[in-house]
Parts: C-alpha cells; structure tokens; sequence
C-alpha cells in the first residue's frame, strides 16, 4: 500500500516521477520540484528514515560521502559560484516530508535565497 509510504519512498519505488541526479544501493538524489534555484537537488537515503538521529551512522556517512561529492557537480552544472547544503530536522524546523533529505541548493553571487 503506497499509502504507508512517504512522498520520497514512493519517488524511489518509480510509484512518484523524478529527475534522477544520482543514486547507489543506499542513496537517492533528484530534483526539487520546486526549486529556489536552477539545479535545487534532495539527497535522501532510501530506507524512509525519518530524521538524522534515526539513521544508522554507517549509512549516514555513506549517503554524506554523496553529498560531499554532489554538492560541487551540481555548482559546476548550473554555474553556481557556490551551495547551500541544509537539512530541515523535525517539523518545527520546517521538515514538511518525513523522510530525512539533504537540500543541496545553488547558490550565486547576490541571489536572495534562504537561509
Ligand atoms: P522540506 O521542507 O521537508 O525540508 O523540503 C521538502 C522538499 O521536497 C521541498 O523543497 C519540496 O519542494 C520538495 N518536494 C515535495 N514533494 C515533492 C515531489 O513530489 N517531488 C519532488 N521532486 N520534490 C518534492
């Protein structure tokens, strides 16, 4: 039942289309759907942990090695200068899908984007 899942297990499972970035047996990344700048990509680890702390440290250092490695691809693919890498841990913190995932977000001189 599709229901049970979160938005982005159902984006692994192709229940949901994406844009696939990257992706490895334990890792995940596409494109935001709503981006705040060309090239916005969530990394996520595929088992649907719901916040950091749930992640097994083995595996969170597997989907952060990506990360590290991602973060200046996608600069140098849409010409960013730079990125924000940001995690929103917990609803109070503006997590609207729970489903822990790594915003890795463009980021060029001057622009207006957060945080
Ligand atoms: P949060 O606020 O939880 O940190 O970020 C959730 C992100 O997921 C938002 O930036 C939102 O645009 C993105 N998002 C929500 N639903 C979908 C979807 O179905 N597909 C994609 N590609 N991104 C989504």
């Amino acid at each position: 039942m599709s229901d049970d899942k979160t938005i982005f297990e159902q984006i692994v499972d192709g229940e949901i289309p994406s844009f696939t970035v990257y992706e490895d047996e334990t890792t995940y990344a596409f494109l935001d759907a709503n981006p705040l700048a060309p090239g916005h990509t969530l990394v996520i680890p595929k088992h649907p942990y719901e916040r950091l702390n749930d992640m097994p440290a083995d595996e969170a250092g597997d989907v952060f090695g990506v990360i590290s490695e991602l973060a200046p691809a996608v600069e140098a693919a849409v010409g960013a200068d730079a990125s924000t890498v940001a995690v929103n841990n917990g609803e109070e913190a503006g997590q609207e899908v729970p489903h822990v995932h790594w915003h890795i977000i463009p980021r060029f001189a001057d622009d207006s984007v957060g945080p």
